[in-house]
């Protein structure tokens, strides 16, 4: 097998915390190893409008605890045209390019199949969106850190909720699923948590919130994922059933941005050495996740169609607890 010489690495899709410390660790590893790196600026758009550069060991200091991504990202729905991506292809053989890292979603991860499929080049994914909605790991990059911001900012609520006896609506993202909302309202102590995969009720909820007000409860926070229900509905519907003051928060793209915790970096650190070790080893076309705390690299080809199950026994411990 001749030795792996040139790679890139990506970040095509929606940033998320811990994604520059997933690009260091893929640089660094790559020349630890003796293999050069581009750095693919602004998704498959700058790969298709030859935004490359070179990225040495000093261009990745200082950037382990930086959110975003210093590759910068770009929305790219050109890049499903093919001719498009045949343009793309030329800029990788003009650099000599014979890998790429994609650190990014399901979108970048269908991207990448595609490329596999009509370059041959090997594609490694390290899965990084605060969604956690991508199988073959247990966690994304970047969705501690995201479920964190807000158990800090719903902590901060139910502080000024207690004070005043006031019930609080707090939108969490989630548009396709509810993995931020109910990770958040089981650790925030949440009355209720409302995610897409579940068809929500809003009778059982008023019930609830009356049997709590009857037991001298002093506060309530309903967790609402952004693609369960229209929020503002909620608000209105229980402020006009239950007759009391119903407050909104949405916390909105704050759950994208800050400092990456030591998981979400721990897991960059350690799957983006992976990603480019098994790629010098001559292993291509792997999701590189961990399930169970072990590094578990699936193929692409296999579960980039699957869809990550939602745990609702979860959800039921969560509303006992609630009680
Ligand atoms: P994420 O990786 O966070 O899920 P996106 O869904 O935006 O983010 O995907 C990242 C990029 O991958 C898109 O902007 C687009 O350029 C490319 N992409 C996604 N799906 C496809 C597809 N089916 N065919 C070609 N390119 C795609």
């Amino acid at each position: 097998m001749a030795k792996l010489k040139t790679i890139a690495v990506i970040t095509p899709g929606g940033d998320a915390p811990g994604m520059n410390t997933a690009i260091r660790a893929v640089v660094r590893t790559a020349i630890f190893h003796g293999v050069k790196v581009w750095g693919i600026k602004e998704g498959w758009w700058g790969l298709m409008h030859d935004n490359l550069v070179e990225l040495a060991t000093k261009d990745v200091s200082g950037i382990i605890n930086r959110g975003g991504t210093i590759l910068h990202s770009r929305r790219c729905p050109e890049f499903k045209d093919k001719a498009n991506r045949r343009l793309a292809y030329q800029n990788l053989r003009a650099k000599g390019i014979e890998g790429i890292v994609a650190i990014g979603g399901d979108g970048s991860m269908r991207a990448s199949q595609i490329i596999m499929k009509e370059t041959g080049l090997p594609v490694n994914v390290i899965p990084a969106t605060i969604d956690n909605d991508i199988p073959g790991t247990d966690y994304t990059i970047g969705f501690d850190t995201a479920v964190n911001t807000a158990v800090e900012a719903i902590d901060k609520i139910r502080d000024t909720a207690t004070s005043h006896q006031r019930l609080f609506v707090v939108e969490v993202m989630g548009r396709h699923n509810g993995f931020i909302a109910l990770d958040v309202a089981l650790v925030a102590g949440a009355e209720a948590c409302f995610i897409p995969e579940v068809k929500h009720n809003i009778n059982q909820l008023v019930k609830l919130i009356k049997a709590g007000h009857e037991r001298g409860k002093k506060s309530f926070i309903i967790i609402v994922a952004e693609g369960a229900a229209d929020s503002h509905k909620i608000v209105a519907e229980l402020q006009r059933r239950l007759n009391i003051e119903v407050r909104l928060t949405i916390l909105g793209h704050m759950q994208r941005g800050g400092v990456p915790t030591a998981l979400s970096r721990e897991l960059a650190c350690k799957l983006g050495a992976t990603a480019v070790e098994l790629m010098i080893k001559g292993g291509g076309g792997y999701l590189i996740g961990a399930i169970s705390d072990k590094i578990c690299c699936s193929p692409i080809n296999k579960i980039y169609k699957a869809k990550k199950q939602i745990d609702l026994e979860q959800l039921r411990i969560a509303n006992m607890l609630a009680t």
